[in-house]
């Protein structure tokens, strides 16, 4: 279990999660990143869907 940080939700996490992996809020729909597992921690991802942000299309 651990806490969205965009709505505060308690958001079900399954027990083998992996630093680095990220999954929509059921509540919010917000990306969440898992930034630790011990204790479970998650952060808000900003909507980007491109890494590289150098040159314009
Ligand atoms: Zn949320």
């Amino acid at each position: 279990m651990a806490i969205c940080p965009e709505c505060e939700a308690n958001i079900e996490v399954d027990d083998d999660v992996d630093e680095g992996q990220t999954f929509d809020c059921p509540e919010c729909g917000a990306e969440l990143e898992v930034v630790s597992t011990n204790p479970l921690e998650l952060d808000a991802v900003p909507p980007n869907e491109d890494e590289e942000d150098e040159g314009y299309a």
